[in-house]
This record gives C-alpha cells, sequence and structure tokens, in this order.
C-alpha cells in the first residue's frame, strides 16, 4: 500500500486530505508543522509527500529543497497563493507538482495517483538497467554479479553467489537446505544438503561481521535457512 505524508498545519484541510487519500485506499500519515514533517519525511519511507508552504517553523520551500538533497520521493506542493506557485516554480526546488487551495479533494487524489504511477514507471525502468539487492550493509548486482559489504568489494564463487541472491531476493522466508539445493544445484550435480551449510559457512564469512552471530543469514534450527532483513 501506498504511504503518503501530508505536511499541512491548517488541521481542517490536513483531515479532510487524509480521508479522501484513505478512501482511495492510501496509508496517511499528517504532520501540522514543518519541523515534524521534515523529520518524517527524511526519517520515514513514504510514496509522496504532500506539501503545504505557509508552515511554521519552517516553511514548504525549506522542506522542499532538504528532502531533494537525499530523497527522490515525489512531491506536490500547494499554497493559498496562485503567486507562490509562481515563485516555487521559478526556484527549482524539485518539486513535482503544485496545487493551488482550495482544491477538490477528487483532483488531488488524481494527482497523487498520476504521480505515483510516473514514479513507479520511473523506478521501473532504472531497476532493469541493473538489478541491485540493497539490505543494510549489503549490495548485490545480481546483473553484474558483483557483491559489496559496506562497500568493500567480495568474491564470491558461482553458487555461493546464486545461493546468497536467492536467499536475499526472498528475504523472511524459511528455507530448508533440500528446498535450497534443488534450487541452486541442478539435478545432475553431486552432492548433498551438507553442500548447503558448507556453502552458507563460506557466504557467511564473507558477508558477516561475526560469523557466530550473523546479521544476514539466520539458521533456523531444525528447519534451515532465513534471509533477515
Ligand atoms: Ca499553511
Amino acid at each position: 500500500m501506498s504511504k503518503i505524508l501530508i505536511v499541512e498545519d491548517e488541521v481542517a484541510i490536513a483531515d479532510l486530505e487524509k480521508d479522501y487519500l484513505e478512501l482511495s485506499g492510501f496509508d496517511v500519515e499528517v504532520a501540522n508543522d514543518g519541523l515534524l514533517g521534515l523529520q518524517k519525511a527524511l526519517e520515514e519511507e513514504y510514496n509522496l509527500v504532500i506539501l503545504d508552504l505557509m508552515l511554521p517553523g519552517i516553511d514548504g520551500f525549506e522542506i522542499c529543497r532538504k528532502i531533494r538533497e537525499d530523497k527522490n520521493t515525489p512531491i506536490i506542493m500547494v499554497s493559498a497563493k496562485k503567486d507562490d506557485i509562481d515563485k516555487i516554480r521559478g526556484l527549482g526546488l524539485g518539486a513535482d507538482d503544485y496545487m493551488t487551495k482550495p482544491f477538490s479533494p477528487s483532483e488531488l487524489v488524481a494527482r497523487v495517483k498520476a504521480h505515483l504511477a510516473r514514479y513507479e514507471r520511473l523506478i521501473g525502468s532504472a531497476a532493469e538497467v541493473n538489478k541491485i539487492v540493497e539490505i543494510r550493509g549489503l549490495k548485490i548486482d545480481t546483473t553484474a554479479r558483483r557483491v559489496w559489504v559496506n562497500g568493500e568489494e567480495r568474491a564470491f564463487t558461482t553458487k555461493e553467489f546464486d545461493l546468497l541472491t536467492f536467499l536475499a531476493s526472498h528475504p523472511n522466508h524459511v528455507y530448508t537446505k533440500d528446498e535450497l539445493f534443488s534450487e541452486i544445484w541442478d539435478m545432475e550435480s553431486i552432492g548433498d544438503i551438507a553442500t548447503v551449510t558448507v556453502h552458507i559457512k563460506k557466504i557467511r564469512e564473507k558477508i558477516e561481521m561475526d560469523t557466530s552471530n550473523p546479521q544476514y543469514i539466520e539458521t533456523i534450527w531444525g528447519v534451515g535457512y532465513r534471509f533477515k532483513v
């Protein structure tokens, strides 16, 4: 479900926007002041931010600029004054859209949907270039078959790489050794489930800080393994 942040100091407007967006199936959070809004936008993950311009504490211009310093989250800026909208456009703060209050809630919902769809397409086409799996300090480029741990590249054998990528691509799913063996090794290969154990050990030596207390691949005793996120 897409998660949306509304930064709006006028409670009645924020509530109206929230109601309409929730009716359309979005998960919505509201921040009634600028500093709280900025903090939420930076620390949490939202699919889109609706940002009012005039806010107590810190205004929408500054919030937009600060969000853009490290996030691509789509931002729709709203203002009561048409002049302000022109000003925002002129400043090139990186907002994706602008709306002048008052607007109809259905128009807001339509624009939110349009921006979410556009952003999905953007992410989708970027992902086609190189498929990257990134979990905490571990980064796997599944296209180039390269792995980095805290920015440092590590070398993997083909099967180690396949096993790590398979587990990391199915986080929180517990697999038995049998399942992993048949997934990674083809039928003709000689070996048994002990091969899986050996490979897991090798992978842990390369990606874990402390192999006796693994942070990525967890052993589920009597069952198998799970990639933790
Ligand atoms: Ca306001």
